[in-house]
């Protein structure tokens, strides 16, 4: 296994009924129909979820993995990174684990730059990969398609949230009809800093956008030239208006312990053969999501990019 250097921040959590009342204010500014409530985590195994364990429960922990300095200016090719070894370093137990999130594709297998939807379990030697992953076609269209079930690896960098995958009590959101500014995970993410200042709240799981339309990005093929600036990155980058349902598997963080974290980070996937890098809902009097979080214990920054 390569040596990833590892840095582990344990976190002063609070428990999920303590963010339920900040976070429905958060969205009560943002959007006309909302709920929180800790629930019993449905099974995620079921559509419209489609997850490799049935719940978020038991370890929770995240790590953010390399990072966009990976990609750009030129991509660093020795940057894939096996999802068993990251696993690994992230302290999982060794007979049950479950990683979902959003990253970016091991082009020697899929033969070009990708958006990933990490969505894996083991229990014993048992594997279940329904990891995802988002191209742009030639013809500049974009393809999203299961990953080859045998690949366990991605590139570049990723944000992953990791648990046993076990049942339990989780946060249940929903949000409906956007009148505010904020999308879905920035408007809980602002609210949690409005209320945890120089504390880090980080969340991981999984939403689902019900209705409407949202925006997202997909990475062409790499780029030849140098991409020196965020500009030269926006450009690179393809947009795309797709289609609810879609899945979105997401990280996020209140505040950067110190750890030069990707501060929020969801990829989505559909049935439809779209998805890509979750931007915003584009139809908000029609959008509607359903959520299901629970809060790491843990951060674990993994081959952080120097500086
Ligand atoms: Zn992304």
């Amino acid at each position: 296994m390569l040596e990833w250097a590892t840095q582990k921040v344990p976190l002063d959590s609070p428990s999920l009924r303590d963010i339920v009342s900040c976070i429905k204010t958060g969205l009560d500014d943002n959007f006309a129909n909302t709920s929180v409530d800790v629930v019993q985590c449905p099974d995620l195994r079921e559509p419209p979820f489609n997850l490799a364990a049935p719940g978020l429960c038991g370890n929770p922990r995240i790590a953010d993995v390399g990072g966009p300095a990976n990609l750009h200016p030129f991509p660093k090719w020795d940057r894939r990174y096996s999802f068993l070894d990251l696993a690994t370093l992230m302290e999982m137990p060794k007979d049950k684990g479950f990683l979902i999130g959003a990253g970016a594709g091991d082009w020697t297998q899929v033969g070009q730059n990708s958006e990933l939807m990490p969505n894996l379990s083991y229990e014993g030697d048992a594997m279940k990969n329904l990891t995802h992953y988002a191209k742009v076609e030639k013809d500049g269209s974009v393809l999203c398609e299961r990953y080859a079930p045998e690949c366990h690896t991605g590139g570049l960098m990723a944000n992953l949230f990791g648990s046993d995958g076990s049942p339990g009590e989780v946060l249940k959101i929903t949000a409906a009809i956007r009148r505010g500014k904020l999308n879905f995970t920035d408007a809980i993410q602002a609210a949690l800093k409005d209320a945890y200042g120089g504390r880090t709240i980080s969340l991981g799981g999984v939403f689902v956008i019900k209705q409407g339309k949202a925006n997202m990005h997909v990475m062409p093929d790499f780029s030849k030239e140098a991409l020196e600036t965020g500009e030269d990155v926006k450009k690179w980058l393809r947009f795309f208006d797709m289609r609810a349902p879609m899945v979105c598997l997401s990280v996020f963080h209140s505040h950067d312990p110190g750890l030069d974290l990707r501060m929020e980070h969801t990829h989505c996937f559909s049935d439809h053969n779209e998805g890509g890098h979750y931007h915003a809902d584009t139809t908000p009097d029609e959008v509607s999501y359903e959520a299901y979080f629970n809060i790491a214990e843990v951060l674990y920054r993994i081959d952080r990019p120097q500086k």
